[in-house]
């Protein structure tokens, strides 16, 4: 057994100096040198039982076999060996929280996890400055059509499968840019938007027709495309935010996230020529102290606001594993963030009561303290008030508190599709909110299944 795991540590994160970062919008990851990347790979075990590959992956890459090839320095196998189960790498190894590496066993074992997700980036990087990334065209047509509503990685990613596999394939968006969350939600600082849309000319070249700024159920119905299509792929997502149902919801200045993400991702790219929603100058509260709040707070500290700080109803996770999440599994506990270090502050525990406002605007949110009350299994169960409320000033709230997910047949309804065979339903609108790496691997079964 090679003990290179206990010589080498596992490196974290390596962002760009703050300083430089917040004074643009470009990826906050430094990139790896290719020896650096080497060297981490070499801290992979090769497992008898790669949990890495098993369980952690969604797409079940096989991260050992890839590790060992970039040890080696054969970058272009452990391209292939990559390529082989995921679609688009490029994005998972920017933006995915890596379930791999929680169920690696370096990690169980204390010694820090290999950096799985940093190797994928470099791998897939030198893949596409050697030019090795290349339209996967089909061999021949098979004859049949499919219509995909959406053109989010799920939507993508069984597009990009049925097309390989000979299906004639077209994607309907009501954006004006494939990409879903990829393009209009997560913001640019963590997934450049240049390598979405590269992707997305890779598939066009490969023979996938892209129709933007087409809403289905609206602009065509969802009867006409089963009509001209064998079959239809629903990925529309989970389109519909959580509201906060609270006296002062009318004001203004109070906005959902995606509104200011997805406003700055189409300035950054020259979508749109100004932001829908700027921080810039303010006190900024988000409500939801989750990773798109963490997003939020990024966005409005690179738009200049004057101060950001999240607040969450649920309690502070706590600061390592949680004994109810024991390794393999992906550990419930505190995660950093680029926009914790870059000056979000985040506080827990805090039920928000109403917004207050003068002349129509927001100006501060009632909050009062909770204590919670855990369940057997370690989750939140109940909380009760635990002190006074007060007033936190504020003059720009983002609401940042998930998604709805949508029953099948409401889905269906709104796009005007009957409930058949030849009608599926794919990532989060067909499992709720949850990763873009379990929305390529749905999009990918979803292939299988249709082909
Ligand atoms: C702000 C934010 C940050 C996130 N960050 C991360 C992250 O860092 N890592 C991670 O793994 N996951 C992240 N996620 C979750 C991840 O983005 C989603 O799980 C993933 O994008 C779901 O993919 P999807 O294809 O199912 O849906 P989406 O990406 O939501 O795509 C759905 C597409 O359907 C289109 N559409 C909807 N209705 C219609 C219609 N009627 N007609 C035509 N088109 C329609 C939409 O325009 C959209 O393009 C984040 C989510 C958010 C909101």
């Amino acid at each position: 057994m090679s003990r290179t795991f206990i010589d080498i540590s596992r490196l974290e994160h390596v962002y760009r100096p703050i300083g430089e970062r917040i004074q643009d919008t470009l990826e906050v990851e430094a990139p790896l040198e290719s020896d650096e990347v080497r060297q981490l790979a070499s801290r992979c075990q090769n497992c008898g039982l790669p949990y890495c590959h098993t369980m952690g992956c969604p797409l079940q890459n096989a991260i050992p076999d890839i590790n060992r090839a970039v040890m080696q320095g054969n970058w272009r196998d452990a391209w292939e060996r990559l390529a082989e189960t995921s679609p688009f790498p490029e994005f998972t190894s920017r933006i995915c929280p890596a379930l791999c590496e929680a169920s690696c066993c370096l990690e169980g074992e204390g010694f820090g996890a290999t950096n799985v997700r940093q190797i994928e980036k470099k791998i897939v990087d030198t893949a596409f400055a050697n030019g090795w990334v290349v339209p996967q065209k089909p061999l021949r047509r098979n004859g049949k059509s499919v219509a995909v509503i959406g053109g989010g990685p799920s939507g993508l990613a069984a597009a990009a499968k049925l097309n390989a596999s000979g299906w004639k394939v077209a994607v309907f968006d009501r954006n004006e840019q494939p990409g879903g969350l990829l393009r209009y939600g997560i913001p640019c600082f963590k997934l450049d938007k240049a390598l979405v849309e590269r992707r997305w000319r890779l598939m066009e070249e490969a023979g996938v027709e892209f129709h933007g700024k087409t809403e289905v159920g609206k602009d065509v119905s969802g009867g006409y495309l089963l009509k001209h299509f064998d079959a239809v792929v629903v990925a529309l997502g989970t389109p519909v935010p959580r509201d906060l149902k609270v006296p002062g919801r009318e004001l203004g200045g109070i906005v959902q996230a995606l509104e200011l993400l997805g406003g700055q991702n189409r300035m950054n790219t020259g979508e749109a020529t100004e932001t829908t929603v700027s921080g810039c100058g303010k006190k900024v509260l988000i409500i939801g102290g989750g990773d798109t709040g963490n997003d939020c707070g990024g966005t409005v500290i690179r738009q200049g606001a004057a101060s950001v700080m999240s607040i969450d109803l649920m309690p502070k996770p706590p600061l390592e594993r949680s004994v109810h999440t024991p390794w393999p599994m992906w550990p419930y506990k505190l995660r950093g963030s680029s926009s914790v270090d870059e000056g979000l502050q985040r506080f827990w525990s805090l039920n928000t009561l109403r917004f207050l406002g003068e002349k129509g605007q927001v100006t501060g949110v009632e909050v009062v303290p909770v204590k919670w009350e855990f369940a057997e299994n370690g989750k939140p169960a109940k909380f009760a008030v635990s002190g006074p409320s007060r007033i936190i000033p504020c003059d720009l709230v983002v609401l940042a508190m998930g998604f709805l997910r949508q029953k099948r047949e409401e889905i269906l309804a709104g796009l005007g599709l009957p409930d058949q065979e030849n009608v599926l339903l794919v990532g989060d609108a067909a499992n709720g909110p949850s990763l873009v790496v379990r929305a390529i691997a749905d999009g990918l079964k979803c292939a299988t299944q249709l082909a």
